[in-house]
C-alpha cells in the first residue's frame, strides 16, 4: 500500500488522513496498523480551505524543494488549481500547513477534555483496556530475564542471588554449597 511505502521511508511523527467519504476506507484499513494516523476533519469548501493557506504562500513562508523529481508537476498543479484535472497535491498541502499552523492547545483546555473523557468513559487512560495484558506480559518478561535458580530452578525474579561461575544460584543454595 502507498500510505505504508511512504511511511516507511519518511517516519513521519504524524500521518494525516482526511476524514471524509473518499478518506474512510483508508482511515479504516491504516488504523489496524501501528502507524500514527490522525483523522482530520475537512471543514469548509475545497476553495475556501485552500484560500486560508494562500496568505502564508504569499508572504513566502512555504518552500518548494528545487530540482525534486515532484516539483514540477507540484507547481503545474497547485498553480492551476481549481481548474486542474488534479487536486491532490492541493489538498495534501492544505491539509499539511492547516495542521502545521494550529497552535499549540492551551494546558486548560487540554484539563478540561480529559474531565469529560473522565466522566463519560470512567478514565483517561487510553491504556486502560489492556493494562492488565502489558502487566502480564512485563512480569513474565522479567521473570524470564531474572533467570532460575541453577540447583532448586526456583525462578530469581526480584530476589538476590550469585553467580558461582557456573550460573545463578539463589542465596539458600549458595549457602548449602558453600
Ligand atoms: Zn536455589
Amino acid at each position: 500500500m502507498l500510505s505504508l511505502a511512504l511511511y516507511e521511508q519518511w517516519h513521519p511523527n504524524d500521518v494525516l488522513i482526511e476524514d471524509a467519504a473518499s478518506g474512510q476506507s483508508l482511515l479504516q484499513e491504516l488504523r489496524t496498523t501501528l502507524l500514527p494516523i490522525s483523522g482530520v476533519k475537512p471543514d469548509g469548501d475545497k476553495f475556501a480551505r485552500a484560500a486560508s493557506i494562500t496568505p502564508a504562500m504569499d508572504e513566502g513562508h512555504f518552500w518548494v524543494l528545487e530540482g525534486a523529481s515532484w516539483s514540477d508537476e507540484y507547481l503545474a498543479e497547485m498553480t492551476a488549481f481549481p481548474g486542474a484535472a488534479h487536486d491532490d497535491f492541493v489538498d495534501a498541502t492544505v491539509q499539511a500547513l492547516s495542521f502545521l499552523r494550529q497552535p499549540p492547545e492551551p494546558g486548560i483546555i487540554g484539563f478540561y477534555r480529559n474531565q469529560v473523557i473522565a466522566a463519560s468513559t470512567g478514565t483517561t487512560d487510553a491504556f486502560a483496556e489492556c493494562r492488565e495484558l502489558i502487566d502480564i506480559y512485563e512480569n513474565t518478561r522479567f521473570q524470564i530475564e531474572a533467570g532460575y535458580c541453577r540447583i532448586c530452578h526456583t525462578s530469581l525474579f526480584q530476589k538476590a542471588s550469585v553467580n558461582d561461575g557456573l550460573g545463578q544460584l539463589c542465596i539458600p543454595c549458595s549457602k548449602r554449597k558453600a
